[in-house]
């Protein structure tokens, strides 16, 4: 079986599959679209309203914002595949528990397996969470770093750009600087200094209150 058909029978499994409650809210699943051969992968969050109505990934306005930055950095749609770490929509948008995002991790690392893209781009906390562990955006946001031989890129979420004006210009100037940071090779992890040993515990504290502050104007589109 080629790539292609790898990747579309993780879709059929997506589109019917019951492992966690969220099935039982959603209208569609939604496992995300692109060609297999493709060297990017961007991966945001969870389907919002619109993405569940259609099945279809980054639809509705984060969709056309990620759009517009896409554009910004030279490429199309076309050209990447676009998905989320969790594959259903999460009631009232709210965050993925846990439980869920450690259910549906095996959709997600399937086709990460199939696509093997050098680069991904993670949209938003949990995505960014997936592969690196402790983070925190709004330090390593913009700043890529080298997971299993791949160069993660973080970002901040469409959606949280869009209701923050201040982190609309943070993320179109991280988008700006992908064509460079895909010239690149994978960096050597020792050019990243770890941001988390730097910052004092009350301002993770405060950093964590403006997260939450962040969510409850809704983190999808
Ligand atoms: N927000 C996400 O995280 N994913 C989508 O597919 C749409 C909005
Ligand atoms: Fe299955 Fe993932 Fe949807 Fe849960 S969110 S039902 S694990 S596809």
């Amino acid at each position: 079986m080629d790539s292609t058909e790898r990747l579309k029978q993780v879709s059929e499994q997506v589109r019917t599959c019951n492992k966690c409650k969220l099935h039982l809210s959603r209208r569609l699943a939604v496992p995300g679209e692109g060609p297999a051969n493709c060297k990017i992968m961007l991966i945001g969050e969870g389907p919002g309203f619109h993405e569940n109505e259609q099945g279809r990934p980054f639809v509705g306005a984060s969709g056309k914002f990620l759009d517009e930055l896409l554009k910004m950095a030279g490429l199309e749609r076309s050209e990447v595949f676009i998905t989320n770490v969790v594959k259903c929509r999460p009631p009232q948008n709210r965050e993925p528990t846990e439980e869920e995002l450690l259910t549906c991790r095996p959709y997600l690392d399937a086709q990460i397996e199939i696509i093997n893209p050098s680069v991904i781009v993670t949209l938003g906390r949990f995505s960014m969470a997936h592969f690196i562990e402790n983070g925190k955006i709004s330090y390593i946001h913009g700043h890529p770093q080298n997971v299993n031989n791949r160069l993660i890129i973080p970002m901040y979420h469409p959606a949280a750009a869009l209701h923050q004006p201040s982190l609309k210009e943070v993320l179109l100037a991280d988008f700006t600087r992908l064509p460079e940071f895909l010239r690149k090779k994978p960096l050597n992890v020792d050019e990243i200094e770890s941001q988390e040993e730097k910052i004092p515990k009350n301002e993770i504290k405060k950093e964590e209150k403006k997260d939450n502050e962040t969510r409850q104007l809704s983190l999808f589109g």
